[in-house]
């Protein structure tokens, strides 16, 4: 017993490695199990509201896992663990295809459904096939281009810029909407966003916490800034992860076009978006 407890110290520090790697191939492992069987893969659908009229404008699609031994597992574990693994591309696709049929069931169910926001991890973006890629699905699935929109961090952009304003050009030319998510937690330079062809900002939510809950007039520049500058450029702003009405009243005051938080709706399942959501809609 001594002798073990003299290496205390090692010995924590390599059962935290193994518990690390253990969780990291076991999710590994389950990941490729549940791509080949295509089971527990789901499309779930948060709703976007305009902010002055309320009225449903689009959803996003976030992806949700469930695994039979390992319960549900978050997208902020097994999106990178995916993107590292080489498991995103077959992921993306499963994910869109999904979204793709869900369109198409609302529009042979008579139903007019909203454009969906699909988000694109860094591997995914710059797969050299992805405009073909996307265009193929489209077309099988006989959905027009403006039902389906793209979500992409500032780092995914920074890089390569001649190449991705190529490929941010090439989405355009097909039609898709695209947007900078979590708009504010990267380094892109004022500059660089002026040169790239996208639509939309999506304003990351820990700026919209802090507008009430941290440094209110520092936040409350930073939104100034970001709103304005959007103006300027024409882009349309997405307020994102606003879950109180005292974020909502401090966002009052700046040009916020579109809404997105707990407040007015959680992501849902398929069923769940169109019952409460898709169907109900002002
Ligand atoms: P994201 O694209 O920024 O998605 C928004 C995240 O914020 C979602 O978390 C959503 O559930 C959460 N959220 C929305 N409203 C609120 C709110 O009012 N309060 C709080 N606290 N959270 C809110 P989720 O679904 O866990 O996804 C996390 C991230 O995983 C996403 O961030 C995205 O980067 C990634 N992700 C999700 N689905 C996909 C996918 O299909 N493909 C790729 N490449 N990444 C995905
Ligand atoms: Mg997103
Ligand atoms: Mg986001
Ligand atoms: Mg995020």
């Amino acid at each position: 017993r001594a002798k073990r407890e003299g290496r205390n110290t090692w010995r924590l520090y390599s059962s935290d490695m193994e518990f690390h790697n253990n969780r990291r191939m076991t999710l590994e492992t389950a990941l490729r199990e549940s791509l080949a069987q295509g089971e527990g893969i789901e499309a779930y659908y948060q709703p976007l509201f305009e902010r002055d009229s309320g009225r449903l404008y689009s959803a996003e699609a976030l992806m949700r896992w469930h695994h039979p031994q390992l319960g549900q597992v978050s997208p902020g574990e097994f999106i990178p663990l995916a993107e590292s693994a080489g498991l995103i591309l077959q992921l993306g696709q499963r994910l869109l295809d999904q979204v793709l049929q869900q369109l198409h069931d609302w529009l042979a169910a008579g139903l007019e459904p909203v454009p969906i926001a699909i988000n694109l991890s860094p591997r995914q973006f710059w797969q050299h096939d992805l405009i073909d890629d996307i265009r193929t699905r489209l077309e099988a699935f006989a959905i027009p281009a403006e039902l389906i929109s793209f979500e992409l961090t500032e780092s995914t952009l920074l890089d390569r810029h001649q190449q991705a304003i190529t490929a941010l050009e090439a989405l355009r030319d097909l039609g898709h909407r695209v947007a900078i998510d979590d708009f504010g937690t990267g380094y892109s330079s004022l500059s660089y966003l002026q040169d790239l062809p996208i639509t939309t900002l999506k304003i990351d939510r820990t700026f919209i916490q802090a507008l009430t809950e941290g440094n209110r007039r520092g936040s409350e520049a930073i939104l100034a800034a970001v709103t304005g500058l959007a103006e300027g450029l024409d882009l349309q702003v997405v307020a994102e992860g606003v879950e109180t009405h005292e974020q909502l009243d401090a966002l009052a005051r700046f040009p916020v076009q579109l809404i997105q938080g707990f407040l007015f709706g959680r992501p849902a399942n398929a069923a769940t978006f169109t019952t409460n959501w898709l169907i109900r809609r002002a």
